[in-house]
């Protein structure tokens, strides 16, 4: 729209209005131009606020735009405003761009994770207070009486806490406020976060530990790119000795940034953190309050906050000096972002690392297949702990044949676990039932027709959850009531349920051990950090002999009094015919085990399997990683997956299969030769339909030394568009294939 001839204005003369690329964060890949006004200073990274088509956005200055086409001038809008926010620095930008390019997300899209979109940006508006003035109120109620009640210690309150404590609506607050009986005042702005004393607490390493340390230290105070690989077993101290790489971080006055799965952001964390530097560190993930989000953007935005530790979203923030980062589980899946930006923050977070030229360290007892070769080709240093603290041996792990000692029909525990369990029991120590399956039953059907319940809109069967008395769909959430009856054939009380979920294995666990107290722990049940910190606190205090749970209780969870696990299902993962089945197996199985034995006593593992001669059961038997880790990447080099090969995904989905498979078959038809790359499919997806949606799939196999991204923007930008509900997403590096 040509504002400036509409209403008579003359042009701005080319030599004096500045031109530069603002990006706005929706979903467009390049920045648009607008005239700087006059008065107003601007240099790229700025935070400004532009208009957009009707709306005005929170956007950022891109880069100058030292030559703009003269005819573009007039049409041009002006930047409105100049927010007084830190800028995105020039290492910030540069991640986004690459972030951008690599994972063919419009650059918009990626900037918004750094700007928290849809909060106010910007220091922290005061709040308003209240207190009392002396003024009696003109007429009482009992709504009244109870906030003044409240107030009668004459402090100043926040307006919202006051009312909330006194169980009142605001427009009580603000009707005594009209009266002059309360009088109103902002609230003074929350102290930054006390900084964490480097010094605090350093623990006594223990010899096996030292060597570690030193790298540590060293790594965090030459302050230059670096990867580490902390390769350290379950239990042998990889948090402590990762914390002096974060205390010299802090010691040359950089922000740290501790990256976890996001589950694994509990207190017991925080508290170990606190132990260490005598105070908490600054959070960052989902479940924070608009407030405390608010508070923390900008304390990291300005250098106050000295460590971060976060989710993978924490990876996106304008730090303003950050000296070093730590991916902690870095082996974990939860580190992919599957939806919106598809994004693996482990590899982003090593590119931040690489554009900032500072340390990184990645922590895990089971590196993922990636990240072994890199530190078998020297590309990462290894920084290895071998051995648990404080003596404590590495669990012991045993098989248990289901071919030959399995359950009876419709149980899951096997006689010899539930003699293993019992025996824990007695001696007052705890036990792990391990399913990663959530609800009671994967499947229901009908004794009397064979019916089968399934999900209507998708290619799953609706899985039993008995707590909440539904059968529920685990793509789409559809849930409906458990009913009585068939719908098929109207049988009456004909319903079973066929396999396992944790639900039922509780209910299993409460008949074999009566007198145990038994506590169920899967994603379904624990609805936020603070029910699932409540948990843990349970468990580690003692207050429960079996824990029943999902992969939710594998992660880095520290439980003194557990010694024995026992995984009801350890073919579990296998059987899906994804490549990487087998790491993650592997890397799952260690894990919960590894939750075993930390303190006191020895830790046993048994796994229930079907397999006992498959290689990941022989490899945790023997306790021999290398051999697991050498035949897997043996089986990749071979194949030519990932890390040897580049690999992509496209997901070509519609309302109707028919039109979901021709788009897909033409994408194929049109793809560029190129003997490097090769295309496989259309296949249907490995879920096939998903919300009423049919899936096809496109796998674009590469050699490692290709620019995939680049080939794919080439051949994409040729194929038809996406028209009416078809939809093409884009998946690079798909972490299940
Ligand atoms: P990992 O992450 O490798 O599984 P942790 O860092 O959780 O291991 O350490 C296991 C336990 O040992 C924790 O309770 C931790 O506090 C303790 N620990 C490790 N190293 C030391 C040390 N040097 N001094 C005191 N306690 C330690
Ligand atoms: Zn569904």
């Amino acid at each position: 729209m040509d504002r400036s001839s509409r209403n008579g204005t003359f042009p701005a003369s080319s030599s004096t209005t500045r031109i530069v690329d603002v990006q706005v964060p929706v979903a467009i890949d390049h920045a648009y131009s607008y005239r700087v006004p006059s008065g107003m200073e601007v240099r790229p990274g700025d935070v400004v606020t532009v208009p957009l088509g009707p709306r005005e956005v929170v956007a950022v200055v891109w880069a100058e735009n030292p030559a703009p086409d003269p005819r573009l001038h007039n049409r041009l809008k002006d930047i409105s405003d100049k927010l007084d926010v830190p800028p995105l620095r020039d290492e910030l930008r540069a991640l986004i761009d690459w972030v951008a390019n690599y994972t063919l997300s419009p650059r918009g899209m990626v900037m918004r994770m750094s700007l928290r979109m849809g909060e106010q940006l910007g220091p922290e508006r005061a709040r308003p207070g209240v207190r009392l003035s002396g003024e009696p109120p003109r007429r009482m109620t009992p709504a009244r009486r109870r906030l003044l009640e409240v107030l009668s210690d004459g402090l100043l309150r926040a307006k919202s806490d006051a009312a909330k404590e006194a169980g009142v609506s605001t427009g009580v607050v603000d009707g005594l406020v009209d009266e002059g009986t309360l009088t109103i005042q902002p609230m003074p702005r929350a102290p930054p976060p006390p900084p964490p004393d480097p010094d605090f607490a350093v623990p006594d390493f223990s010899r096996s530990q030292r060597a570690a340390v030193d790298a540590m230290r060293t790594l965090a105070s030459n302050g230059t790119f670096h990867v580490a690989l902390l390769d350290g077993v379950t239990g042998s101290g990889k948090t402590e000795v990762y914390f002096e790489a974060v205390a010299e971080t802090v010691r040359r006055g950089k922000q740290a940034l501790i990256l976890m799965p996001e589950i694994a952001l509990t207190g017991q964390f925080r508290d170990r953190f606190a132990t260490r530097f005598g105070e908490r560190p600054l959070e960052w993930h989902s479940e924070l309050t608009p407030r405390t989000r608010a508070r923390n953007w900008a304390a990291i935005a300005a250098g106050e906050a000295q460590v971060v530790v976060g989710a993978r979203s924490a990876l996106f923030l304008p730090y303003a000096n950050l000296g070093l980062i730590i991916v902690d589980e870095e082996h974990d899946q939860a580190y992919k972002q599957d939806e919106g930006v598809r994004y693996h923050a482990r590899d982003m977070a090593v590119v931040r690392a690489h554009v900032a030229k500072i340390p990184i360290i990645l922590a895990s007892a089971t590196p993922s297949v990636e990240s072994e070769v890199n530190a078998r080709k020297g590309r990462y240093q290894r920084i290895a702990l071998t051995s648990r603290f404080g003596g404590q041996h590495l669990p012991q792990i045993e098989l248990i044949d289901l071919r030959r000692e399995g359950p009876s029909r419709g149980r899951f525990i096997s006689p010899r676990l539930a003699e293993e369990i019992r025996t824990a029991i007695e001696r007052r120590e705890q036990a792990l039932l391990f399913l990663n399956r959530r609800g009671y039953a994967p499947l229901t059907l009908c004794r009397a027709c064979g019916h089968r319940f399934a999900c209507t809109i998708c290619d799953a069967w609706l899985v039993d959850h008995r707590f909440r008395r539904r059968l529920v769909c685990h793509h789409c959430g559809f849930s409906m009531p458990r009913p009585n009856q068939c719908p098929h054939c109207a049988a009456e009380e004909s319903l079973i349920a066929v396999g396992p979920g944790v639900e039922r294995l509780q209910e299993e666990a409460a008949a074999l051990f009566p007198d145990a107290r038994t506590m169920v722990l899967s994603s379904d049940l624990i609805t936020s950090i603070e029910t699932m910190r409540s948990e843990l606190n349970d468990i580690a205090e003692g207050r429960v002999d079996i824990i029943i749970g999902t992969q939710l209780v594998a992660k880095g969870h520290h439980f003194p009094r557990l010694n024995l696990v026992g995984v009801v299902d350890a073919d579990l993962g296998l059987g899906n015919g994804d490549p990487r089945a087998a790491e993650r197996t592997f890397q799952l199985l260690n894990q919960v085990i590894g939750r075993t034995g930390r303190e006191q006593g020895h830790g046993i593992g048994y796994l229930q399997t079907h397999q006992p001669e498959h290689p990941v059961m022989k490899a945790l038997v023997a306790s021999d990683r290398e051999a697991f880790y050498s035949s897997e990447i043996a089986a990749r080099e071979r194949t030519g997956y990932p890390p040897f090969g580049r690999l992509a995904s496209l997901i070509i989905s519609a309302g109707d299969r028919p039109s979901a498979e021709s788009f897909a078959r033409r994408l194929v038809a049109i793809a560029p030769i190129d003997k490097d790359i090769q295309v496989l499919g259309p296949a249907e997806a490995p879920l096939a339909l998903i919300k009423g949606r049919y899936r096809f799939r496109l796998l674009v196999k590469s050699a490692r030394s290709v620019d995939l991204s680049g080939y794919l923007r080439g051949w994409l930008a040729s194929a038809p568009k996406t028209r009416g509900n078809l939809k093409l997403e884009v998946d690079i590096d798909p972490q299940s294939f």
